[in-house]
């Protein structure tokens, strides 16, 4: 079900495909305000919605995460400081940008409505071309967050997610599994070895390994097999809707291609990884770090066997090697 966009269609369809513009939500109980703005800002490049309750409205901002909110103080029942209490309580809507929207011209409404989080006030009745430019400024606002949240996921030295980003994706796939039912392998893999390579051949022939590592899962993986960079040496990678068995012979491919890659600042040194893959915690499946601690411990006997293999924990936290079926 997708919110109902207040921009009459014709608008639409004479403004071509708002796909790409950011969501705006007005929360506002009154039908002339929705009017008039649906009026106002038809031709800006926002796709807006709207809602006549604050109820309605949060309902509506959880299920879109707009990347803005104009928000109405009076309301009956939630008001809009409460409105505005419950946004930024929600972990999904904490980065919604919100600009109260009121004909209160005090100044105590105005500061309650920052200090609770807006990061504006416009009082009515409005004067378009200043609503217009603070709506602007917000959504600039926005994207920035937007961009330094990604950059903050992301592994400067690979470019893939980094430790905060796997340990987000892993409490989502978590309760995923719960809700679906659908099974998850974790698999920890750690470069054998690797400060040899650090000292033999130097630091900036690890990084190339390192990035060279995040490549070929990059590569070798499958679509929905999701690489981070654990930290140094180690990765970590999420496979969604895969059992422990249908995830062997996908790590095997990783696996043996890693050992044949021919690495440009050292030729006849090969590099190798060793694994440990888990589907079934030995502690409580509900807490990412049952799973974390059951796959480490199978790497941690991948690497007593000898390394450059795979390891599979059972939910008893037993380990054995991989058997791939013939
Ligand atoms: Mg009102």
């Amino acid at each position: 079900m997708t919110a109902t966009p207040a921009i009459p269609d014709s608008a639409n369809a004479e403004q071509g495909d708002r796909s790409g513009f950011p969501d705006v939500l007005l929360i506002d109980d009154s039908s002339f305000i929705h009017s008039l703005l649906e009026k106002k800002l038809g031709h800006e490049p926002i796709n807006l919605h709207g809602a006549r309750s604050a109820a309605e409205g949060l309902e509506m901002a959880e299920r879109i995460r707009p990347a803005l909110i104009l928000l109405d103080l009076t309301m009956p029942e939630i008001d809009g400081f409460q409105a505005l209490r419950r946004i930024k309580d929600t972990p999904g809507l904490m980065d919604s940008q919100v600009i109260v929207i009121s004909s209160s011209d005090d100044t105590e409404d105005k500061v309650a409505g920052l200090e609770l989080g807006a990061c504006d006030y416009v009082t009515k009745p409005f004067n378009m071309p200043e609503l217009r430019a603070r709506m602007r400024s917000a959504l600039r606002m926005h994207e920035v967050l937007a961009l330094l949240a990604e950059r903050a996921q992301v592994d400067g030295l690979t470019g893939i997610g980094n430790r905060s980003s796997f340990d987000d994706r892993l409490a989502e796939e978590l309760s995923h599994r719960e809700r679906a039912g659908a099974p998850l392998t974790v698999a920890m893999c750690d470069i054998d070895f690797f400060k040899k390579v650090n000292d033999t051949f130097g630091h900036a022939a690890g990084d190339e390994v390192i990035r060279g590592f995040a490549r070929i899962f990059t590569q070798s993986l499958r679509k929905s097999d999701i690489p981070f960079r654990f930290g140094g040496e180690e990765f970590a990678i999420l496979l969604r809707d895969t059992s422990a068995e249908q995830a062997a012979p996908v790590l095997e491919r990783v696996r043996q291609t890693i050992e044949q890659t021919r690495w440009p600042a050292h030729p006849e040194h090969m590099v190798t990884c060793s694994f440990g893959l888990c589907d079934q915690p030995a502690g409580d499946p509900k807490k990412p770090l049952s799973w974390i601690k059951t796959a480490d411990e199978a790497l941690y006997a991948a690497k007593k066997a000898g390394r450059n293999r795979i390891f599979v924990a059972d939910s008893k936290g037993q380990h054995s090697a991989l058997k791939l079926a013939s």
